[in-house]
C-alpha cells in the first residue's frame, strides 16, 4: 500500500516508508492512496470470526506484501492479547474498556502493533533507530512498555517534571534496558518544542522517528476497537452511536475510517474537554487552533489536533457531509465530575473524566429509542487516581501490573533546554 501525504509536496511512500519517516518530508501527515471496504459477508459473520482473525481483515489492505502473512499475524497476536469488553451500563449504553492492556491505557494497541512494525523494517540494518516522543502522561508508559526489548530501537521520552502523575511517572521511568526518560523542567509544550527542533536539526547524528498518533502504525490499528465493539453488540442492536473522548483525534479517525470499510455505523460523536477546536469549527466552520488549557481530562488537552486533517480527507473537506455522520461537543471540568459522579450513583460503575467525558457526549446527542450508545472508556480509573478519589467516595483498588512498576526505582536524566537534549542524543 502506498500513502500519500496531505500537503501534496512529498513523494508516495510505501507503508515502510510512512512508519520508518513518521510524517511526510513536506510535514504532512501520510494517508493511503485506497481504501476498499472489507467484503459485507465477512461483516454479516463477524461474530464467528476471533479477534485476531478480525484484526487481520481489517489491517491487510493498509500492508499490502510489506510483512508476510505469518508476520503479521503473529504480530495481530502479540498487540491484541487482552480483553476489550463492552461492558452494558444502562439500558442502551456500553462502556467500551480499552484499558485492559499492560499500561491501562488504550494507547497500548497502536505503541505494540507500531513496535512490531518497526523492528521488523529495522532488522537488517546496522544502526539503531531512535524513537523520541514527548508525553503529558499517557503516551510516554504505553511507548515505553510497548517498545521495550525491541531489537534496534532505542526509546527516548521527554516528560514534564511534576507535571505527570506518579504512575505516569514510574511506568516510563522504571524500565530501563533501551529506553530512556528525559526529566524536562517545564511542562509539557517544552517536550513537545524540544522533540520538533530535533527532528529538524541537521546535527542530530541518530536517525529519530517518532511515536505519536501521527504515524500510521499507531493510527490504523485503533480502528480494531469499533470493530471488536461491533462483533459483540452487533445481535443485539442494530444503530450504534460510538461516542470517542478525543484529543488529537486519532482514534475517532480511525473510527470514521472502520466504518469507511463498511463496519455499520450510525454515527459518530468526538467528545472534547475544554479544548474545543473541532465542535468550534462544526458550529461556525472556522477551524482555529489555538494554545491548549489545562484539564482534569489531560490526556486531550490539545489545542490543534494533528489528526483532524485526515478525518477531512476522509470526507472530501465537505463540511455538509461530515455533520451528517459526525457531531463533536465540548464539556468543562464540573460537567466530567458530575457525570462521573451520576454514573458511580446510579449505575455503581467508576469511571474516570476520559471516559465520563464520552458518556456525556452520548447525553448530549440524545439517542434515540433504537440507538446503541457506546462510549469509549480509554484509560483505567488507577491512571488518574487523584482526581477519581477526590470525586468519588471510593478508594481505586491498585492492578497488579500497576503495583509491579510502583515498587521499582525511578532512573530519569535531568535536562534543562534543547541544548542539554542535542548533547544527550549526539552522545
Ligand atoms: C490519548 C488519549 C485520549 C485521546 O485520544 P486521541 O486519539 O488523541 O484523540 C483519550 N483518553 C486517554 C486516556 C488518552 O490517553
Amino acid at each position: 500500500m502506498n500513502y500519500f501525504s496531505l500537503n501534496k509536496s512529498s513523494p508516495k511512500a510505501s507503508f515502510k516508508q510512512a512508519v520508518v519517516n513518521g510524517i511526510a518530508p513536506d510535514r504532512g501527515l501520510y494517508y493511503p492512496e485506497s481504501i476498499t471496504p472489507i467484503s459485507q459477508d465477512f461483516i454479516d459473520h463477524i461474530s464467528e470470526y476471533s479477534n485476531e482473525e478480525v484484526a487481520f481483515e481489517v489491517i491487510k489492505q493498509f500492508i499490502g506484501d510489506e510483512i508476510p502473512t505469518e508476520k503479521l499475524k503473529e504480530i495481530i497476536k502479540k498487540t491484541i492479547s487482552f480483553d476489550f469488553p463492552v461492558v452494558t451500563i444502562e439500558k442502551n449504553i456500553g462502556s467500551l474498556e480499552l484499558y485492559h492492556g499492560p499500561t491501562m491505557a488504550f494507547k497500548d494497541v497502536g505503541a505494540r502493533f507500531m513496535s512490531q512494525c518497526l523492528e521488523y523494517f529495522n532488522q537488517d540494518n546496522k544502526e539503531d533507530i531512535t524513537v523520541l516522543v514527548a508525553t503529558s502522561g499517557d503516551t510516554g508508559g504505553a511507548v515505553a512498555n510497548g517498545f521495550l526489548n525491541a531489537k534496534g530501537i532505542q526509546v527516548v521520552i521527554l516528560y514534564p517534571s511534576g507535571k505527570v502523575s506518579d504512575i505516569q511517572e514510574k511506568q516510563l521511568t522504571t524500565l530501563g534496558n533501551n529506553i530512556t526518560a528525559l526529566e524536562v523542567g517545564g511542562v509539557f509544550d517544552d517536550c513537545q518544542e524540544m522533540v520538533k527542533s530535533a527532528f529538524l536539526d541537521q546535527e542530530i547524528s541518530r536517525k529519530l522517528t517518532s511515536a505519536n498518533s501521527i504515524n500510521v502504525a499507531r493510527w490504523l490499528p485503533q480502528m480494531f476497537y469499533f470493530f471488536f465493539a461491533y462483533k459483540q453488540v452487533s445481535a443485539k442492536h442494530r444503530d450504534i452511536v460510538f461516542s470517542v473522548p478525543s484529543g488529537n483525534f486519532g482514534n475517532i479517525c480511525a473510527g470514521l475510517l472502520a466504518q469507511k470499510l463498511g463496519l455499520p455505523v450510525k454515527h459518530f460523536i468526538a467528545s472534547t474537554n475544554i479544548n474545543d477546536t473541532v465542535p468550534q469549527y462544526l458550529v461556525n466552520g472556522i477551524y482555529s487552533p489555538k494554545p491548549s488549557k489545562a484539564t482534569i481530562s489531560n490526556a486531550m488537552d490539545v489545542g490543534n489536533p494533528s489528526n483532524f486533517i485526515r478525518i477531512q480527507e476522509l470526507f472530501q473537506n465537505n463540511l455538509t457531509q461530515l455533520k451528517a455522520s459526525f457531531s463533536s461537543f465540548s464539556f468543562s471540568d464540573d460537567e466530567t465530575k458530575e457525570m462521573m459522579k451520576d454514573i458511580y450513583n446510579k449505575f455503581n460503575y467508576i469511571s474516570e473524566p476520559h471516559g465520563a467525558i464520552g458518556y456525556l457526549g452520548l447525553k448530549k446527542h440524545s439517542l434515540h429509542e433504537d440507538e446503541f450508545g457506546i462510549f469509549l472508556e480509554t484509560a483505567h480509573p488507577v491512571k488518574f487516581l487523584e482526581v477519581v478519589e477526590a470525586t468519588l467516595p471510593i478508594s481505586v483498588e491498585i492492578p497488579s501490573q500497576i503495583k509491579e512498576v510502583m515498587n521499582k526505582e525511578k532512573v530519569a536524566i535531568k535536562i534543562a533546554n534543547y541544548k542539554e537534549l542535542k548533547t544527550f542524543l549526539n552522545s
